[in-house]
């Protein structure tokens, strides 16, 4: 088929497809406050049972239920090839409500977006997907198998994520699998990745007595503040260099291709710079290292909060009895964030810090596919065809998401891309998809998977 031809099918089939994507977004699945689950489970196996798919509730470990959905290959297409989506059902919560201009679980268009919470975090990106997969079987069948992995936890940072994967590894194997979210960027290109960081939430705490104390026992009693300070000083310099041996240790070194890679991802400071306000210079700038490399390259260790004393208007005089701080790591493949803590606690007591006790609050390895796999070619190739810009497709993410277990224990490659844009405000009030985005996102899915088996099969004969 034509890619004219083909986009009229895809036109044809968007009033359906967005009825369905309404309906769904009228469920206000919230998973931080187990809202309309059970709702959405029922709804999700409907849209996929509707469209001639088989779908499973999996409900063992009392989160909320995986769903599994299955299509086979249609007669002319090729069943020895699998791909697997995983997407999410579940979103964050919607408040601040008032500053929704409509109501979050009301789905509206208005200027060529549709508004509501979940919209491009993710419920877009699975109901396009869904009807990429009705554009094939009405246009000659489905060219392979095609799988789905539906959790309902991934806002709360997929706790069971990984039992499900575990014990039904059979069930989801595949041959490559598209991540859940993507968007375009400020400069319009639809932008990509093929992995993501990992993660090790620290937390540290510092006891120096029993009760706070007057501020004038300063004079002989240490300060639980100043000791956690010193201990968080002597874990990175001014420099912005993280000191704690051990840190850095197991981190896999990028090949030249995976370099050449990053050079090319956009980033413009300015823009940066105005969009947060920044006071500072960029830490990268100092280093003389390219801020592209340290998004996707480097380990990060981040201050996100402190706790101590008083802290309210005006003075209370007060020796604080304790002092806490959140730390969060983000990692790189190859390190491990178990590692990551034995060696802060190392170091913490290395430098005299026995008083400062430290705790892993969640801890997630990074994932980066395999850059030369030809299913990363692929999808980028068929980007190509259908957005207007050059596509991007980093190697990985700079944030973190449970994409690690996918690719080690389904070992494969993964790709994420999807139908947002760079005002999608996800998690956020107004989130929202734009309707052009969302017709691409139907047509660069039917594009992938139509020539999916056809691109691997072509990289098997060469190998
Ligand atoms: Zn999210």
């Amino acid at each position: 088929m034509g890619m004219e031809q083909l986009g009229n099918e895809i036109r044809a089939s968007l009033p359906g497809s967005l009825e369905r994507l309404k309906n769904y977004l009228r469920l206000p699945s919230v998973s931080a406050q187990r809202q309309a689950i059970p709702e959405t489970v029922d709804y999700v196996v409907q849209m996929l049972e509707e469209i001639g798919g088989q779908a499973k509730v999996l409900d063992e470990w009392g989160g909320n239920p995986v769903i599994y959905g299955y299509f086979a290959a249609g007669p002319e297409g090729d069943s020895s090839k699998t791909i697997l989506f995983y997407n999410h059902y579940d979103v964050q919560p919607a408040e601040p409500l008032e500053e929704w201009n409509s109501p979050p679980f009301e789905p509206t268009l208005a200027d060529g977006k549709l508004f509501a919470r979940g919209v491009a975090d993710n419920k877009g990106d699975l109901v396009a997907r869904l009807t990429a997969i009705q554009v094939l079987q009405n246009n000659g069948g489905l060219p392979c198998n095609i799988k789905f992995l539906i959790e309902g936890e991934e806002e709360i940072g997929s706790p069971n994520l990984e039992p499900y994967l575990r014990t039904y590894q059979d069930l989801f194997q595949a041959d490559a699998c598209i991540w859940e979210f993507g968007n375009k960027d400020e400069s319009e290109r639809i932008s990509m990745v093929a992995g993501i960081k990992g993660m090790a939430y620290l937390e540290l705490t510092c006891e120096g007595a029993q009760i706070d104390l007057h501020s004038s026992v300063g004079a002989y009693v240490d300060n639980a503040a100043w000791r956690l300070v010193q201990a968080l000083a002597s874990m990175k310099n001014e420099k912005n260099e993280i000191l704690v041996e051990g840190f850095y240790d197991g981190i896999v070194e990028p090949d030249a291709e995976v370099r050449l890679a990053v050079k090319e991802l956009p980033f413009d400071e300015q823009a940066i710079v105005n969009r947060y306000g920044l006071k500072r210079p960029l830490i990268t700038t100092a280093k003389r290292i390219d801020p592209r490399e340290a998004m996707v390259f480097h380990p990060t260790m981040t201050i996100c909060g402190l706790e101590s004393g008083y802290t309210g208007e005006g003075a209370k005089t007060v020796l604080p009895k304790r002092a806490k701080a959140k730390v969060d790591c983000r990692l790189v493949p190859g390190q491990d964030p178990d590692h990551i803590l034995v060696s802060v606690e190392r170091h913490l007591l290395r430098h005299g810090f026995d008083d400062v006790k430290v705790s892993m609050v969640n801890g997630q390895r990074a994932y980066r596919s395999d850059y030369h796999h030809p299913f990363v070619a692929h999808v980028l190739q068929t980007a190509r065809l259908v957005y207007d810009q050059e596509p991007v497709l980093a190697p990985n993410a700079a944030g973190t998401g449970p994409m690690y277990a996918f690719g080690k224990l389904l070992n494969l490659p993964i790709v994420s891309t999807g139908v947002g844009w760079a005002g999608s405000q996800v998690h956020a009030p107004n989130e929202s998809i734009r309707l052009d985005d969302y017709e691409q996102g139907i047509m660069h899915m039917v594009l992938m998977l139509a020539g999916f088996s056809q691109a691997l099969k072509t990289a098997e004969m060469h190998s």
